[in-house]
């Protein structure tokens, strides 16, 4: 394997449609499927998200398959997968990616990932998809979709609308209906019909996953010093980038490691992290929270993983994944349910045990700022303790960071 690459604004220089350098993975993810250990599974992963070229679809594409690429928060990954395509969760270009011609194309005052998936989009690095779902989740996923369809043409983007009312009698037929949208193109771009049969073994494949995410949370709220956050994070995010069925048995073996490590529980506090549910802090802050003191025992990180429980896949499993959307207890700020989220933030600390939520949202997220107003006020009325930060993808000097961390800690430590 070679080492962590460092890739620079190489784009730029590249001519039209020549295939950028980047890590390689084989096309069997021999790499993964003979990891030995979680030090190698991070290592591997850290890899993997320092190259834009996206190395797993690569190597996906390369054993014949095809590959949708899907911005966050929530898509129902399982309808991809029931096509034998590879779902893959597009999170922004990273700290690696120069942005140069989306600056041109998007004003200022917007998110990161929304300006380095344009660019990967204009730069060709997201040439080895064969399509594109944008979730209708905020302004500048709508716009994206549109975008989209009008610099990469000949592959097809599909905007999801995803329901706000949950209690209408008519939300699960809407999004049964959506969902049947999405099929039409995605049966367009595989070349097959949509088959129930096989979205029901999609469905055992996902639970198998989900499974082992949720052991992995209760791992990381229940003995926080077992597993740190970056690890926890990369295992988490390996869950959208790899083929399902590597992923999982990865997972269950990182598992039987991390829960049988003997390590000494440090006199860290408990915190909650809210807000990176979309655009993703780089591995550093992660990295800075925990170093000041910080166990995270709570989070909104790579929540596609985690959306609801087990989905049974019943008699008509297009409407069971449509279920299981509008009734995930799950409430975030892309799912607003305005009037829920102060008992929902509530219960979310005390079924945690944290003594102090951290806000980490990215810049100029409309979205999680929003959620910021709503649960502060939650929060002051518990007199629990929070901090607000916000990141963004190139983020490089983190002491002002370290600064406002190590202040919060202190105080809940010595209060
Ligand atoms: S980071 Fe926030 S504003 Fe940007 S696309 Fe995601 S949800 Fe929307």
């Amino acid at each position: 394997m070679p080492e962590l690459l460092k890739i620079g604004s190489w784009a730029e220089d590249l001519p039209d449609g020549e295939t950028p350098p980047g890590v390689e993975i084989s096309s069997d993810f021999r790499e993964f499927t003979e990891a030995e250990s979680v030090e190698r599974i991070v290592h591997l992963a850290q890899e993997v998200l320092a190259d834009p070229t996206f190395p797993t679809v690569r190597a996906w594409r390369a054993a014949g398959g095809k590959a949708v690429g899907c911005f966050p928060v929530y898509t129902p990954q399982e309808l991809i997968h029931s096509f034998a395509m590879l779902p893959v969760s597009i999170q922004g270009g990273g700290e690696n990616l120069e942005i140069s011609r989306a600056d041109a194309a998007l004003g200022s005052f917007l998110c990161s990932i929304s300006k380095s998936t344009l660019e990967m989009a204009l730069t060709g690095l997201l040439d080895p998809f064969d399509a594109f779902v944008f979730p209708y989740i905020c302004d500048v996923s709508r716009n994206l979709d549109g975008i989209f369809a009008r610099v990469l043409p000949q592959r097809p983007s599909h905007m999801l609308h995803l329901p706000q009312n949950f209690t209408s009698p008519a939300t699960i037929p809407f999004l049964v209906a959506e969902y049947r949208s999405l099929i039409a193109k995605l049966e367009r771009v595989a070349g097959r019909p949509f088959s129930q049969e096989d979205l029901r073994a999609s469905l055992e494949v996902f639970n198998e996953q989900r499974a082992l995410v949720d052991r992995l949370v209760v791992l990381k709220r229940d003995s926080p010093w077992k597993v740190s956050l970056v690890e926890y994070y990369l295992l988490l995010r390996l869950g959208g980038l790899l083929p399902r069925e590597v992923h999982v048995p990865l997972l269950r073996r990182a598992l039987a490691e991390l829960e049988g490590r003997e390590r000494k529980n440090k006199d860290s506090i408990r915190v909650i992290v809210l807000g990176p549910f979309c655009e993703q802090p780089t591995l550093e802050l992660l990295q800075l929270v925990e170093d000041v003191g910080c166990y995270v025992v709570g989070d909104e990180l790579q929540m596609l993983h985690r959306w609801c429980p087990r989905i049974e896949p019943g008699s008509d499993p297009l409407e069971s994944l449509a279920t299981s959307y509008v009734r995930t207890p799950i409430d975030i700020g892309v799912r607003s349910t305005p009037t829920t989220k102060a008992a929902a933030i509530l219960a979310r600390v005390d079924a945690s045990k944290a003594q102090g939520a951290l806000f980490l949202t990215a810049k100029f997220c409309e979205p999680a700022l929003e959620d910021v107003v709503l649960y502060r006020r939650a929060l002051e009325g518990r007199g629990i303790p929070y901090l607000h930060m916000e990141f963004e993808e190139k983020s490089t000097t983190y002491e002002q960071a370290r600064l406002q961390l190590e202040t919060f800690a202190e105080s809940i430590l010595f209060e």
